[in-house]
Protein backbone atom coordinates (compact mmCIF):
# COMPACT_ATOMS: atom_id res chain seq x y z
CA UNK A 1 0.00 0.00 0.00
CA UNK A 2 1.33 3.21 -1.09
CA UNK A 3 0.84 5.99 1.65
CA UNK A 4 -0.78 9.42 0.07
CA UNK A 5 1.87 12.06 0.24
CA UNK A 6 2.55 14.36 2.45
CA UNK A 7 0.92 18.21 2.02
CA UNK A 8 2.32 21.11 4.06
CA UNK A 9 2.34 24.54 3.84
CA UNK A 10 4.09 28.35 5.17
CA UNK A 11 1.70 30.44 5.55
CA UNK A 12 3.37 33.88 5.95
CA UNK A 13 1.73 37.30 6.58
CA UNK A 14 3.59 40.00 4.11
CA UNK A 15 3.46 42.35 7.54
CA UNK A 16 7.68 43.25 7.38
CA UNK A 17 10.86 41.24 6.20
CA UNK A 18 11.33 37.60 6.89
CA UNK A 19 13.56 36.96 9.63
CA UNK A 20 15.15 34.06 10.90
CA UNK A 21 12.31 32.64 12.75
CA UNK A 22 10.39 32.67 9.57
CA UNK A 23 12.94 30.73 7.76
CA UNK A 24 12.68 27.90 10.47
CA UNK A 25 9.23 27.70 9.68
CA UNK A 26 9.57 27.68 6.19
CA UNK A 27 12.37 25.02 6.16
CA UNK A 28 10.48 23.05 8.63
CA UNK A 29 7.66 23.22 6.69
CA UNK A 30 9.50 22.28 3.08
CA UNK A 31 11.43 19.31 4.73
CA UNK A 32 8.54 17.83 5.88
CA UNK A 33 6.71 17.64 3.07
CA UNK A 34 9.76 14.89 1.93
CA UNK A 35 8.41 14.02 -1.61
CA UNK A 36 5.16 15.18 -1.14
CA UNK A 37 3.72 18.61 -1.82
CA UNK A 38 4.82 22.01 -0.26
CA UNK A 39 2.69 24.91 -0.41
CA UNK A 40 3.72 28.51 0.12
CA UNK A 41 -0.11 30.83 1.09
CA UNK A 42 0.19 34.49 1.54
CA UNK A 43 -1.97 35.17 4.46
CA UNK A 44 -2.65 38.94 3.38
CA UNK A 45 -6.75 39.55 4.69
CA UNK A 46 -5.25 42.54 6.81
CA UNK A 47 -4.99 45.06 4.16
CA UNK A 48 -4.03 47.79 6.53
CA UNK A 49 -0.75 46.36 7.44
CA UNK A 50 -0.05 43.91 4.49
CA UNK A 51 2.35 45.59 1.56
CA UNK A 52 3.57 44.09 -1.64
CA UNK A 53 6.96 44.63 -1.44
CA UNK A 54 6.78 42.55 1.71
CA UNK A 55 5.42 39.67 -0.28
CA UNK A 56 7.68 40.45 -2.96
CA UNK A 57 10.61 39.50 -0.91
CA UNK A 58 9.27 36.41 0.34
CA UNK A 59 9.34 34.98 -2.71
CA UNK A 60 12.87 36.37 -3.26
CA UNK A 61 14.17 35.50 -0.13
CA UNK A 62 12.54 31.72 0.04
CA UNK A 63 14.13 31.60 -3.72
CA UNK A 64 17.50 32.71 -1.69
CA UNK A 65 17.03 29.67 0.20
CA UNK A 66 16.69 27.43 -2.43
CA UNK A 67 13.08 26.45 -1.37
CA UNK A 68 10.99 25.50 -4.60
CA UNK A 69 6.50 25.66 -3.84
CA UNK A 70 3.91 24.96 -5.68
CA UNK A 71 1.92 27.97 -8.36
CA UNK A 72 -0.23 29.22 -8.10
CA UNK A 73 0.37 30.49 -4.68
CA UNK A 74 -3.02 31.29 -3.01
CA UNK A 75 -2.59 34.78 -1.75
CA UNK A 76 -5.77 35.15 0.54
CA UNK A 77 -6.71 38.84 -0.50
CA UNK A 78 -8.20 37.83 -3.70
CA UNK A 79 -10.37 35.25 -1.90
CA UNK A 80 -13.03 37.01 0.46
CA UNK A 81 -15.56 36.24 -1.12
CA UNK A 82 -15.21 31.96 -0.55
CA UNK A 83 -14.47 33.29 3.44
CA UNK A 84 -17.69 35.13 3.18
CA UNK A 85 -20.14 32.48 1.81
CA UNK A 86 -18.45 30.21 4.39
CA UNK A 87 -19.39 32.61 7.18
CA UNK A 88 -23.14 32.93 5.63
CA UNK A 89 -23.01 29.23 5.91
CA UNK A 90 -21.72 29.57 10.10
CA UNK A 91 -24.64 32.11 10.05
CA UNK A 92 -27.67 30.44 8.98
CA UNK A 93 -26.92 27.33 11.51
CA UNK A 94 -27.08 30.42 13.73
CA UNK A 95 -23.09 29.53 15.81
CA UNK A 96 -23.00 33.19 15.09
CA UNK A 97 -23.96 36.24 15.99
CA UNK A 98 -23.56 39.86 15.29
CA UNK A 99 -21.23 41.96 17.97
CA UNK A 100 -21.06 45.99 17.36
CA UNK A 101 -19.15 46.60 20.59
CA UNK A 102 -15.59 49.02 20.22
CA UNK A 103 -12.98 47.78 21.98
CA UNK A 104 -13.39 50.40 24.56
CA UNK A 105 -17.12 49.39 25.15
CA UNK A 106 -15.53 45.65 25.99
CA UNK A 107 -12.91 46.74 28.02
CA UNK A 108 -15.44 49.31 30.25
CA UNK A 109 -17.54 46.25 30.19
CA UNK A 110 -15.03 44.05 31.59
CA UNK A 111 -13.96 46.74 34.13
CA UNK A 112 -17.26 46.45 35.84
CA UNK A 113 -17.83 42.64 35.71
CA UNK A 114 -17.12 40.69 38.89
CA UNK A 115 -14.64 38.17 37.31
CA UNK A 116 -13.06 38.52 34.10
CA UNK A 117 -11.75 34.97 32.41
CA UNK A 118 -8.76 35.07 30.69
CA UNK A 119 -8.12 33.14 27.22
CA UNK A 120 -5.49 33.20 25.20
CA UNK A 121 -5.38 35.81 23.31
CA UNK A 122 -6.48 38.08 26.76
CA UNK A 123 -9.73 38.96 28.20
CA UNK A 124 -13.04 37.06 27.16
CA UNK A 125 -15.61 38.84 25.52
CA UNK A 126 -17.75 39.44 28.52
CA UNK A 127 -21.05 38.61 25.88
CA UNK A 128 -22.86 42.22 25.74
CA UNK A 129 -24.15 41.59 22.24
CA UNK A 130 -24.95 37.84 22.48
CA UNK A 131 -28.54 38.68 23.69
CA UNK A 132 -29.17 41.40 21.56
CA UNK A 133 -32.65 41.72 19.82
CA UNK A 134 -32.58 40.26 16.62
CA UNK A 135 -34.86 42.74 15.20
CA UNK A 136 -32.43 45.50 16.55
CA UNK A 137 -29.08 43.97 15.05
CA UNK A 138 -30.66 43.94 11.76
CA UNK A 139 -31.81 47.45 12.11
CA UNK A 140 -28.17 48.45 13.36
CA UNK A 141 -26.50 46.55 10.39
CA UNK A 142 -29.24 48.22 7.88
CA UNK A 143 -28.03 51.41 9.24
CA UNK A 144 -24.53 50.83 8.99
CA UNK A 145 -22.76 49.97 12.16
CA UNK A 146 -20.02 48.37 12.09
CA UNK A 147 -20.02 45.08 12.94
CA UNK A 148 -17.69 41.71 14.61
CA UNK A 149 -19.06 37.94 13.97
CA UNK A 150 -18.44 35.82 16.59
CA UNK A 151 -18.86 32.19 17.49
CA UNK A 152 -21.46 31.28 19.85
CA UNK A 153 -19.01 29.26 21.75
CA UNK A 154 -21.44 26.76 24.34
CA UNK A 155 -23.30 26.09 21.35
CA UNK A 156 -20.71 25.66 18.44
CA UNK A 157 -19.55 23.34 21.48
CA UNK A 158 -22.71 21.57 21.80
CA UNK A 159 -22.78 20.84 18.13
CA UNK A 160 -19.42 19.57 17.31
CA UNK A 161 -18.86 16.92 20.44
CA UNK A 162 -15.90 15.72 21.44
CA UNK A 163 -12.52 17.35 19.52
CA UNK A 164 -8.95 15.70 19.64
CA UNK A 165 -5.99 16.22 17.36
CA UNK A 166 -2.48 14.75 17.22
CA UNK A 167 0.49 16.60 17.12
CA UNK A 168 3.81 15.10 16.08
CA UNK A 169 5.67 16.61 19.09
CA UNK A 170 2.94 16.03 21.85
CA UNK A 171 0.96 13.66 21.27
CA UNK A 172 -2.66 13.12 21.40
CA UNK A 173 -4.44 16.29 21.98
CA UNK A 174 -7.78 16.89 23.40
CA UNK A 175 -9.27 20.33 21.92
CA UNK A 176 -10.90 23.20 24.27
CA UNK A 177 -12.15 26.09 22.45
CA UNK A 178 -14.05 27.20 24.93
CA UNK A 179 -11.02 28.92 26.08
CA UNK A 180 -11.61 31.79 23.52
CA UNK A 181 -14.68 32.16 24.60
CA UNK A 182 -17.21 33.54 22.01
CA UNK A 183 -13.85 34.14 19.70
CA UNK A 184 -14.15 36.13 16.45
CA UNK A 185 -14.78 35.01 13.24
CA UNK A 186 -15.22 37.80 10.94
CA UNK A 187 -13.27 41.41 11.51
CA UNK A 188 -15.34 44.50 11.65
CA UNK A 189 -12.94 45.55 8.41
CA UNK A 190 -13.26 42.06 6.89
CA UNK A 191 -15.12 39.24 6.24
CA UNK A 192 -13.08 36.91 7.94
CA UNK A 193 -10.57 36.12 10.51
CA UNK A 194 -6.74 34.33 10.66
CA UNK A 195 -8.70 31.44 11.68
CA UNK A 196 -11.36 30.83 9.61
CA UNK A 197 -9.38 31.68 6.28
CA UNK A 198 -6.72 29.02 7.76
CA UNK A 199 -8.68 26.48 8.47
CA UNK A 200 -10.58 26.99 5.62
CA UNK A 201 -7.60 27.22 3.11
CA UNK A 202 -5.76 24.36 4.88
CA UNK A 203 -8.63 21.88 3.70
CA UNK A 204 -8.91 23.79 0.14
CA UNK A 205 -5.31 23.16 -0.47
CA UNK A 206 -5.10 19.46 0.54
CA UNK A 207 -2.89 20.26 3.72
CA UNK A 208 -2.51 16.70 5.57
CA UNK A 209 0.15 17.97 8.09
CA UNK A 210 -0.02 21.76 9.42
CA UNK A 211 3.49 22.37 10.67
CA UNK A 212 3.75 26.01 12.19
CA UNK A 213 5.30 27.19 15.61
CA UNK A 214 4.52 27.04 18.91
CA UNK A 215 3.41 30.30 19.34
CA UNK A 216 0.27 29.10 17.48
CA UNK A 217 -0.46 25.94 19.47
CA UNK A 218 -3.81 27.25 21.10
CA UNK A 219 -4.88 28.35 17.97
CA UNK A 220 -5.54 24.58 16.97
CA UNK A 221 -8.55 24.32 19.76
CA UNK A 222 -10.36 26.64 17.47
CA UNK A 223 -9.48 25.44 14.22
CA UNK A 224 -10.34 22.00 15.16
CA UNK A 225 -13.82 23.74 16.19
CA UNK A 226 -14.28 25.28 12.84
CA UNK A 227 -13.17 22.10 11.01
CA UNK A 228 -15.84 19.87 12.41
CA UNK A 229 -18.45 22.65 11.90
CA UNK A 230 -17.98 23.41 8.51
CA UNK A 231 -17.28 19.11 7.59
CA UNK A 232 -13.53 19.49 6.99
CA UNK A 233 -10.92 17.29 7.41
CA UNK A 234 -8.79 17.09 10.21
CA UNK A 235 -4.79 17.09 9.54
CA UNK A 236 -1.95 15.52 11.27
CA UNK A 237 -0.13 18.97 13.32
CA UNK A 238 3.69 19.66 14.31
CA UNK A 239 3.88 22.72 16.29
CA UNK A 240 7.77 23.36 16.35
CA UNK A 241 9.98 25.35 19.10
CA UNK A 242 11.18 28.05 18.41
CA UNK A 243 14.17 30.08 17.26
CA UNK A 244 15.40 32.20 20.32
CA UNK A 245 17.71 34.77 20.94
CA UNK A 246 21.22 34.75 23.25
CA UNK A 247 18.84 35.82 26.08
CA UNK A 248 16.18 33.50 24.87
CA UNK A 249 13.65 35.50 24.15
CA UNK A 250 11.84 34.30 20.72
CA UNK A 251 12.66 36.04 17.11
CA UNK A 252 10.06 38.84 16.57
CA UNK A 253 9.63 41.65 13.99
CA UNK A 254 9.16 44.15 16.96
CA UNK A 255 12.37 42.95 18.76
CA UNK A 256 14.04 44.00 15.28
CA UNK A 257 14.91 40.19 15.19
CA UNK A 258 17.90 40.32 11.82
CA UNK A 259 15.82 39.87 8.46
CA UNK A 260 17.28 37.07 6.07
CA UNK A 261 17.84 40.64 3.70
CA UNK A 262 20.02 42.02 6.21
CA UNK A 263 21.49 38.38 6.81
CA UNK A 264 22.67 38.34 3.24
CA UNK A 265 23.80 41.60 2.64
CA UNK A 266 26.01 40.90 5.01
CA UNK A 267 27.09 38.29 3.77
CA UNK A 268 25.70 35.21 4.57
CA UNK A 269 25.09 32.40 2.16
CA UNK A 270 22.00 30.55 2.56
CA UNK A 271 23.70 27.41 3.59
CA UNK A 272 24.60 29.73 6.78
CA UNK A 273 20.80 30.73 7.17
CA UNK A 274 20.06 26.83 6.96
CA UNK A 275 22.24 26.07 9.51
CA UNK A 276 21.13 29.17 11.76
CA UNK A 277 17.18 28.86 11.11
CA UNK A 278 17.09 25.02 12.24
CA UNK A 279 19.80 24.96 14.93
N1 LIG B 1 0.08 33.78 8.92
C1 LIG B 1 0.49 33.30 10.21
C2 LIG B 1 1.73 34.04 10.65
O1 LIG B 1 2.42 34.63 9.82
C3 LIG B 1 0.81 31.82 10.23
C4 LIG B 1 -0.39 31.01 10.30
C5 LIG B 1 -0.24 29.50 10.36
O2 LIG B 1 0.83 28.96 10.07
O3 LIG B 1 -1.25 28.89 10.68
O4 LIG B 1 2.03 34.01 11.83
Amino acid sequence: MTLPPVTTRFAPSPTGYLHLGHARAALFAATQAKEGRFVLRIEDIDQNRCRPEFEAAIYEDLSWLGLTWEQPVRRQSAHMSDYANVIAGLRRQEWVYPCFCTRTDIQREIAQAVSAPHGPDGPLYPGTCRELDEGLARERIAAGDPYALRLRMDEAIEAAGPLTWTDAARGKQTATPDIFGDVVIARKDMPTSYHLACVWDDALQGITLVTRGEDLFAATHIHRLLQRLLGLPTPQYHHHDLLVDAEGKKFSKRDHAPTLRALREAGKTPEDVWLMATA
